[in-house]
Order: structure tokens, then sequence, then C-alpha cells
């Protein structure tokens, strides 16, 4: 008869809505055992329900730490692509505590036919390309991204965060907009309409969820202002949560052993 040996434990570093998806996909099947982790950032995530670690680890070392105490078997990367920091600590981390580090990072938007893309480095650079004449201005970039805005704060900004925040004191015309995505394409047109808005911040963040206001400003004939990703390290990377899927059951299930 086949044994099973003990689940295969997983850290999958999440923030992002493939690493809920992979995260039920890996907790469905007794092989493994997933802890997804998160920097905190949100009040309420929406998570599912398997064991979860909220906040930061402490730098390469107390991630290096953590993987070790908790005997983790696969580290799963499935952070944001802009969250740079985390994906640079986990390559250095896994290394040192040798052990395999696998990434999930969806494909970058590409421009379609209609779209009226200015592409930019930093979100600064984009801030600082701005007309001079105030503008209603619609930011999908987050709260992180708040100080960056203040570098021309005459214009009347809506700003689109998850948690709701107090207006800015550097941001005078700012409207905040607390909402919860995925966003739908029709609804930000609509908003874009009602809100007069005549350019668009965003992120190239790739996927459905945030898609809606490149949809909604093609539409529009409005431009926007698209933040290239940051560097991508070079590492074991998969663009769907299928992929990495395959590649855990392949390469990282625990065998079977021969029992009584
Ligand atoms: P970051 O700059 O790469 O990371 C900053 C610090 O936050 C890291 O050094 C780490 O602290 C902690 N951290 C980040 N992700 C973590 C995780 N999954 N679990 C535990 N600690 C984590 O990240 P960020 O851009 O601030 O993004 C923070 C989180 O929000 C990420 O998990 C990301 O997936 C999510 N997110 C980011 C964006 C974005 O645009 N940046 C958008 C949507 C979602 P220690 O060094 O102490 O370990």
């Amino acid at each position: 008869m086949k044994r099973a040996k003990q689940p295969v434990r997983i850290l999958l570093l999440g923030g992002t809505g493939e690493a809920n998806a992979l995260a039920r996909r890996i907790a469905g099947d007794g092989r493994f055992a997933p802890t997804l982790s998160l920097a905190g950032r949100t009040s309420n995530p929406v998570t599912p329900d398997l064991p979860l670690r909220i906040g930061g680890f402490g730098g390469v070392q107390g991630l290096r730490d953590y993987i070790v105490e908790h005997q983790i078997g696969v580290v799963i990367d499935a952070t944001h692509p802009f969250a740079a920091v985390i994906s640079a600590n986990a390559i250095a981390a896994c290394k040192l505590a040798a052990v395999p580090l696998i990434a999930l990072e969806r494909p970058p938007w590409q421009p379609e036919t209609g779209d009226l893309w200015h592409s930019f480095a930093t979100v600064e650079e984009a801030i600082d390309a701005l007309p001079k004449m105030p503008r209603r201005i619609f930011s999908g970039l987050g709260r992180l991204s708040l100080d960056a805005l203040a570098r021309a704060p005459q214009h009347h900004y809506i700003i689109r965060v998850i948690d709701r925040i107090a207006k800015p004191d550097a941001l005078p015309h700012a409207t905040i907009v607390a909402a919860r995505g995925p966003f739908r394409a029709d609804d930000d047109l609509l908003l874009f309409a009602t809100l007069g808005i005549d350019i668009v911040l965003a992120k190239n963040s790739g996927g459905d969820a945030a898609y809606s206001k490149i949809a909604a400003a093609r539409r529009r004939g409005i431009p926007v202002m698209m933040i290239a990703r940051p560097h991508s390290p070079p590492r074991t990377m998969f663009a769907t949560v299928d992929e990495v899927w395959a590649d855990i059951e392949h390469h990282h299930a625990p065998p079977t052993e021969r029992g009584v």
C-alpha cells in the first residue's frame, strides 16, 4: 500500500488575487500545507480560509529564519509586480535557506488600438510630465504614491484606494474614492464621464482586476500615463496560476512511500 509522506509546507507571499486563487488551489490538495503571507497594507484583506500570517519578516534574514523555523519546503512569490523589495528579499532568503523559489508574475498589459499611452519609468517622472494647468486626473496608483502626486498639487486628483484615507493636506483639490476591485470597464467609463476625468495615472500591473480604468480610458479617448514595471529579477517564473500549480505538482509534491 502506498502512504503519503508529510505534506510539503509552502510559504505563499501574497497580496494579489492570483495569490489567493493559488492558495485555494494548493489548500485543496492534502499533499501540501500552504501559509499565505501578507504585508498588512489593507485593513480587511479578503483571503481564502487557510493559515495566514500578516506583517513583514524583518528583511532577508528574518524571511530566511521564518523559512527554516517553519520547515518551509517551497516559497512562492505571488506578490504584485511592483512589490520589488519583497521579491528581491525572497530570492536572497531562499538562497540562504537552500529552499526552492517559484514566482508567479502576470504579464504586463500591452497597448491596443485606440490606447493613448505615455510610458514612464517612475511615478515621479509621470507626475513631472503632467500639464502645468490644473486637470482632472484619475489616480489608480494606490496609497503609496500620494507623496509623488504632491509634486503637482494644482491638479484635481480622483484617488482610488482600498481603505478610506483622509484627504492629504498636500493635495488640496483631491477626492478620495475608497473601493475594492475587481472593477468593471463600464463602471469606470461612467465614473470618468461623471467626474470629467481627462488623464489617467496607472501602473502597468497586468491582469484583469485593475484593467477597467485602461479600457475605460481607451473608450473615452483620454491619455494614460503608464508607469512601467520595476526590473523583474531572474528566477523560476510562471505567468498563470495553472502553470504554477502544474510545476508544484510535478516538481514539489512529496514522494509516496511503500507501507504495509
Ligand atoms: P515591497 O515594497 O516589495 O515590500 C516592502 C516590505 O513589505 C518588504 O520588505 C516586507 O517587509 C513587506 N512585505 C511585502 N510583501 C509582503 C508579504 N506578502 N508578506 C510579508 N511581508 C511583505 O512591497 P509593497 O510594494 O509595499 O507591497 C506590499 C504588498 O502589497 C505586497 O505583498 C504586494 O503583493 C501588495 N500589493 C502591492 C502593490 C503595489 O503597487 N506595490 C499593489 C497591490 C498589492 P520585511 O522586509 O520586513 O519582510
